[in-house]
């Protein structure tokens, strides 16, 4: 395990950041740890450099000094990289590449050797944010660093549901709720409330969905024209691919939608018989084993199918 104040002894300048299209964990993560330094390092000047975060969010501390990469005119010296690898950090690859040291943290099984010059990478863990939780002098917790620590975790385990939910994630959700917030009303604030318009398209995403394979497997897609008139960013349809999941039978779901003609950003989520972070590899992309996405050229049917080669695989069909 690291520590991350001695990891940081020689820096000025520090970045955070995480992946594109950043999730509750990526957000809760990047923040607790902006949080920490602030209080635990104040003699640093620490930046969080996120791509536009869900308004749900905005119950984080400081969720307001996020800054874009791409209009970012200094130099950091040392960036923490959490919840993903380098190569995922969108416009922060740049800043990245002119630091002198990058520290990764992660729970990615497909980033298992890290990215950074410093790695603490453990894929048995529920989140990111546990495993800030790990790397920092808890001394120094305090109810805002707790809190957002505490969202990235129920949201990375599907609360505390998920089979990445340790004795140990529970261990310490134990203990951060002991810091004075309402963790049930930021339960379903940040993880089961949806929009009228995010349950529309759920509606209208579960009612088109294919099974095939016997039932083993469960896709559906929605394409820009619906997106356009939904007006709805890719952020709203977080939490579908869990609910294809739900269905009786099913053992791997699917659920795409479209970036680009005929380009697709897939999500993937299946039980202990399918590796989906395996199937995702073979299209460039990755996640854990019963969480994983990837971007795939070709129609609808293309990317079903080939998708669907290597999972049929996994299922001995
Ligand atoms: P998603 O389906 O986008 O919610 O992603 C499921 C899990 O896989 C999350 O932990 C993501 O961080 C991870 N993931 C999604 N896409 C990729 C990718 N292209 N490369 C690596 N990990 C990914
Ligand atoms: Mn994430
Ligand atoms: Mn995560």
């Amino acid at each position: 395990m690291i520590n991350i104040e001695n990891e940081l002894a020689g820096a000025r300048e520090v970045g955070i950041t995480g992946h594109i299209r950043p999730d509750g964990d990526c957000i809760g993560a990047c923040m607790a740890m902006y949080l920490y330094l602030q209080k635990a390092m104040p003699q640093l000047k620490v930046h969080v450099f996120l791509e536009d975060i869900p308004t749900i969010f905005y119950v984080i501390k400081d969720t307001d000094k996020i800054e874009k990469a791409e209009e970012f005119l200094g130099s950091i010296d040392t960036f923490i990289v959490l919840d993903c690898a380098k190569d995922r950090t969108g416009a922060c690859e740049k800043l990245i590449q002119n630091a002198g040291k990058v520290i990764n943290i992660d729970h990615h099984l497909s980033n298992a050797s890290g990215s950074g010059d410093i790695n603490y990478i453990v894929p048995e863990a529920s989140s990111a944010s546990e495993l800030v939780y790990d790397v920092i002098d808890k001394e120094k917790l305090d109810t805002e660093i707790a809190k957002a620590i505490y969202i990235g975790m129920i949201n990375d385990t599907g609360v505390f549901q998920y089979s990445n939910t340790s004795k140990k994630t529970m261990e310490i959700a134990g203990k951060l709720i002991t810091y004075d917030f309402d963790f049930p009303a930021l339960i379903q604030k940040t993880f089961y409330e949806k929009t009228y318009v995010q349950n529309q398209i759920l509606g209208r995403a579960l009612l088109e969905s294919i099974l095939f394979m016997d039932g083993h497997c469960i896709v559906s897609s929605v394409d820009r024209k619906t997106m356009e008139f939904y007006d709805a960013k890719p952020k709203h349809l977080d939490g579908i691919v869990s609910q294809l999941k739900n269905t009786r039978g099913v053992d791997c779901a699917i659920f795409m939608y479209e970036i680009g003609t005929m380009e697709y950003k897939v999500s993937l989520r299946s039980n202990e018989k399918v590796n989906v972070a395996e199937v995702a590899e073979n299209f460039g992309g990755g996640g854990h084993a019963r969480a994983a996405g990837c971007t795939v050229r070709g129609t609808f049917h293309d990317v079903v199918n080939n998708l669907s080669l290597y999972i049929q695989k996994q299922l001995k069909l």
